[in-house]
This record gives C-alpha cells, sequence and structure tokens, in this order.
C-alpha cells in the first residue's frame, strides 16, 4: 500500500497543548508530570516532548516507564526530570543515572541494586520511593516501610542516594478504597519525613483521580491518558480536554452497497468493532466488516475512491473516539491507540 493509500493517524499538535494547559490549570498547585509509556499511548515520543516544552507554560516532567522511553524523552528535553518506574537491570541502571533520570524504588532489593550502581559510578541517584497502597503490584507494603527507609536513609546520609520522591498508585476500584489508600500514602510520607527526608516529589494520582478527586493530589501529578484527550471508560467528558488523535483510512473501492476502506485488523484495529458507526462524507456509517487490511462501509450518495472514513477522532460524525470504540468491545481508549501498528502512517499536524 502506498503512502496515498495508506490509514494514518493524524495528531493535532495544537489540540495536545490545549490538553496539557487544561490539565496545568486543573491541577495547579499540583505539577503535572506527562507520562509517555507505550510510545505516548501509540501518538509517537519525540514530537510529544516538543509540543509540551515548547507549550505556553512548558511541561518539566515526565513520565518515562522504562529507560529506553526515557532517553527519547531526554534527546528532546535536556532540562526536564524524567521518572522511570519499572524494576530496571544494572546497565540501565547506569544509563539512567549517567542521564539524569529519577528512579522509582518499590523493592528492597532494587533498592539496593541502585545504590551499588551508584556506589560504583561515583554519583548520586534520585530516587522516588514506592509505598504499597493496596494495588499489591510493586511498592514496600507498610509493614516493610520503616525498614526499607531506615535503609534508604543510610544510603542518603552517604551521599549515594537522594530521596527527591515518595509516591504509589492508585486502585481506582472505588472512592472508599482510595480513601484508604491515601491515607496509607500519608502515613507513609510522615514517617520518611520523621526519618529526615524531605521528598519534594509527593505522587499517587493518574489521570481520573487527579482530575476528579482533588484532595487525594500531591505535589505531582501523573498524567497519561488524559493528555492525549482519551477519558476514562463510561467516563464522563473532560472538560477542555478532547482527543488528539484521528485515525483516517481513504476509500479503495466503491461497490453496490459499501466502500472499502484501507484499514484492518493487521494495522491494529480489533476485528470485534465491527458494527460501530464511523465519520464519512456522506455522515455516519456502519463499519460492517473488518478484514485483514481492509474494511468494509455502508456506502453513502456520491462515495469516491480517495474520501476519507474517519474511524475515530476528534470531528467524527461516528462513535467519535478510541474510548467509544472501547467500550463497544469492553477494553478502553489506551488500548485502541496502543494496538495501532507501524503500518499506520503518523502525522502530526499544528
Ligand atoms: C500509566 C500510568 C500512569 C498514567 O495513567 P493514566 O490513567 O493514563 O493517566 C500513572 N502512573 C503509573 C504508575 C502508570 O503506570
Amino acid at each position: 500500500m502506498d503512502e496515498l493509500t495508506a490509514p494514518r493517524l493524524e495528531m493535532s499538535r495544537a489540540r495536545y497543548q490545549q490538553n496539557l494547559a487544561a490539565l496545568q490549570r486543573q491541577l495547579a498547585p499540583s505539577q503535572l508530570m506527562v507520562v509517555m509509556k507505550d510510545d505516548a499511548y501509540g501518538h509517537g515520543v519525540e514530537w510529544a516532548v516538543d509540543a509540551a516544552v515548547e507549550a505556553a507554560t512548558p511541561v518539566a516532567l515526565f513520565g518515562g516507564y522504562d529507560v529506553s522511553t526515557a532517553l527519547r524523552i531526554r534527546a528532546r528535553a535536556p532540562q526536564a526530570r524524567i521518572f522511570v518506574w519499572v524494576t530496571s537491570p544494572d546497565d540501565e541502571i547506569r544509563t539512567a543515572l549517567a542521564s539524569d533520570i529519577d528512579l522509582g524504588v518499590g523493592t528492597l532489593p532494587y533498592l539496593r541494586r541502585i545504590v551499588a550502581v551508584a556506589r560504583d559510578v561515583g554519583t548520586t541517584a534520585r530516587v522516588h520511593l514506592k509505598i504499597d497502597t493496596g494495588l499489591h503490584r510493586n511498592g514496600v507494603r507498610p509493614e516493610d516501610w520503616p525498614a526499607f527507609i531506615a535503609e534508604a536513609m543510610a544510603a542518603q546520609n552517604d551521599g549515594v542516594i537522594d530521596v527527591v520522591g515518595v509516591w504509589s498508585h492508585l486502585a481506582e476500584a472505588s472512592d472508599a478504597e482510595d480513601d484508604d489508600a491515601a491515607a496509607e500514602f500519608a502515613r507513609a510520607v510522615a514517617s520518611l519525613e520523621s526519618a529526615g527526608a524531605r521528598p519534594v516529589a509527593r505522587h499517587l494520582t493518574a489521570s481520573a483521580a487527579s482530575w476528579w478527586r482533588p484532595e487525594l493530589r500531591g505535589s505531582v501529578s501523573r498524567i497519561g491518558a488524559f493528555c492525549y484527550g482519551v477519558r476514562s471508560a463510561d467516563g464522563p467528558e473532560i472538560p477542555g480536554v478532547a482527543p488528539v488523535a484521528a485515525l483516517r483510512a481513504p476509500v479503495i473501492d466503491v461497490l453496490d452497497d459499501h466502500v472499502v476502506i484501507s484499514v484492518g485488523a493487521l494495522h491494529g484495529i480489533p476485528s470485534t468493532i465491527a458494527g460501530a458507526s464511523v465519520g464519512t462524507p456522506g455522515g455516519a456509517r456502519v463499519l460492517r466488516h473488518v478484514g485483514a487490511v481492509t474494511s468494509a462501509v455502508e456506502v453513502w450518495p456520491g462515495a469516491r475512491q480517495g474520501q476519507d472514513v474517519t474511524v475515530f477522532g476528534p470531528g467524527a460524525d461516528g462513535e467519535s473516539d478510541a474510548t467509544a470504540l472501547a467500550e463497544r468491545i469492553d477494553t478502553v481508549g489506551e488500548e485502541i491507540l496502543t494496538r495501532l501498528t507501524p503500518r499506520v502512517r503518523r502525522v502530526v499536524t499544528d
């Protein structure tokens, strides 16, 4: 398939910057950390970092998930603080320290490895200690917290680490559970402070809780989905925030009762979204079938080759956003975006 007929993910730089501005306004004084895992939720890291650092209020904090993503961010944002939270092998810790990247630490063995690498390199590692507030994914259990912070403070006194942050992740299953988690988090911060640490970055909320539950925000809010305008499944619209990306595919054939468009399951769209309505020049039409590399859409009067069909995106007169499509098949909007393969051309517009 050539350039002209390939499906494309069109992304608006202006829309992205407007979303960041809306988030900065809503979250202040909590600082926005822009999370870029999964290649910036399928949008592409590089242009998004450029747009974030060139925004009216420049973004100074990024979340990279892993070291390789953090290095891509660092290449475009030499001044930013970049936070990585996956447990990384020693060679990656070494690389991260050389690039002034902050490390999230959720286990004692990992803390010890960071300390050993920092000692070996002769540097001070910036770390954010993670308390497990109930998600049980990673993080130090409250009963193990005192021993963990004692060891961290000893390493800090040796100048090998600097405890710059404390963090956790909310389950967001119910408000009551999140309240309990926030109380646990506050206790962890208090005991860390009484051990002598001054963790400037205190963060536990992601998009939904940061936006809707201001009382849970710390000094930093880690935001992924809402930056890209991806709302929560079954969640409300977010005032001032809208989808950044639209998936468009040209018509490559017009038949009696349907047209063929140039996007299919091998581009990463789930075949189970068949039945959704999509945006066409003739208005909303049904996506009848998703094939391997093409799909069938109900025809409209005057349909012709080269016209664009919008599978999802802002301004589409159909299901309209990735989350709406996701809701049809019981998943989340992020998955619709991150599944799109490199065969889908990424195009950034102003
Ligand atoms: C993905 C992730 C986030 C961002 O979550 P969103 O709901 O996309 O805002 C924040 N923190 C951690 C640890 C994550 O893994």
